[in-house]
């Protein structure tokens, strides 16, 4: 039996917003929207499929600035689903300018259990620069108004925007802590073809990141976000749909968690091992859980590469005992 998110694409077709990395304007006519039909059906394949318990998300952005009949409709056709304990609850993203407590009571009396806000910024500069529409002060209060309420509350950020910085992007992780959200999804921003971005960015004046770089700072975000103990669901866009087709430039992966969290593998072994002597004649055991050991060699062996050429030739090895991120290194003496 499985659990699983069963995940209904909205479009924001009509969305009065231009938000400089969003390519809605130019897909809504060709990306079909979710019908009341398209619920059902989806309920019935995750159900065929074994899936129990499953979660309904309707993701595309702005959930609760569509039309209101639409929104319902939608909304009818899962809770049927939730009241026959087919599916554990709903879940749903919106804008933070597009919450209010009247929506949130419709929202409660349909069933839906978790509410994930496009926060993308806390500087209220660089939301300005990207033609959110909405202030870090609207994020803020959204968000208060959500827990309130008793809602799960997801939120989500971006990295490498026009005009942000990699300060820029900690200070937004430090905010969005403050907020307590129990899940968090990190987005490193995107070129895609006709956005406002792409125009920036052949004019030269907006420089996207490079993957290396979104890899490096999503590492330290990471971490922030898992020491505040929320929950980072999401790292880096979706493979599939619109991304590769409209893919211009900037930091995108299809593994791109994969690459953060041996990023952090790399960073620890390195620190670790900066503790013995190293030289080339050495060799060292790193052990860590089983689950975690193509983490620790990282994509195509990098960090096995990237170690030998510190000097430090190690092999990976799997130690039960070991939880997530924790690694033991020893001399290899044999
Ligand atoms: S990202 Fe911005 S422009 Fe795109 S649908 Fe959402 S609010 Fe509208």
């Amino acid at each position: 039996m499985s659990h699983k998110n069963i995940a209904l694409f909205v479009a924001h077709i009509g969305c009065p917003n231009m938000c400089s990395f969003c390519n809605q304007h130019i897909i809504s006519g060709k990306q079909e929207t979710a019908t009341a039909a398209d619920v059902h059906d989806a309920v019935r394949t995750a159900l065929n499929s074994g899936c129990r318990d499953g979660q309904l998300a309707f993701f595309g952005g702005s959930f609760t600035a569509i039309e209101r009949s639409y929104m319902t409709e939608l909304l009818a056709a899962a809770k049927e689903h939730v009241d026959a304990g087919e599916i554990s609850g709903i879940r749903i993203s919106t804008r933070p300018d597009a919450i209010d407590k009247e929506v949130l009571i419709l929202l409660k009396e349909y069933g839906v259990e978790a509410i994930e806000l496009g926060a993308q910024s806390m500087d209220d500069e660089v939301l300005k620069l990207n033609r959110r529409g909405h202030t870090s002060e609207d994020i803020k209060e959204a968000s208060r108004l959500i827990k309130s309420f008793g809602f799960e509350l997801g939120l989500q950020m971006m990295t490498g925007l026009y005009g942000d910085t990699d300060e820029g992007a900690i200070k937004t992780a430090e905010e969005i802590i403050k907020l307590e959200p129990e899940t968090v999804r990190i987005y490193p921003t995107v070129v895609l073809f006709g956005t406002e971005l792409h125009n920036l960015y052949n004019q030269g004046v907006y420089r996207p990141q490079t993957l290396d770089e979104a890899v490096t700072l999503c590492a330290e975000l990471l971490k922030m976000f898992e020491e505040a103990q929320i929950k980072v669901i999401r790292l880096g866009l979706h493979s599939g749909g619109n991304v590769e087709e409209g893919y211009i430039a900037g930091a995108y992966h299809p593994a791109f968690r994969e690459l953060v969290e041996g990023r952090i593998y790399y960073e620890k072994a390195l620190k670790e091992l900066s503790r013995f002597e190293g030289g080339l004649s050495h060799t060292y055991k790193i052990r860590v859980n089983p689950k975690e050991i193509s983490k620790m060699r990282g994509q195509k062996r990098q960090n096995i590469v990237k170690l030998k050429d510190n000097n430090y030739i190690c092999n990976v090895i799997s130690d039960e005992s070991l939880k997530k991120y924790e690694l033991e290194i020893e001399e290899d003496k044999a």
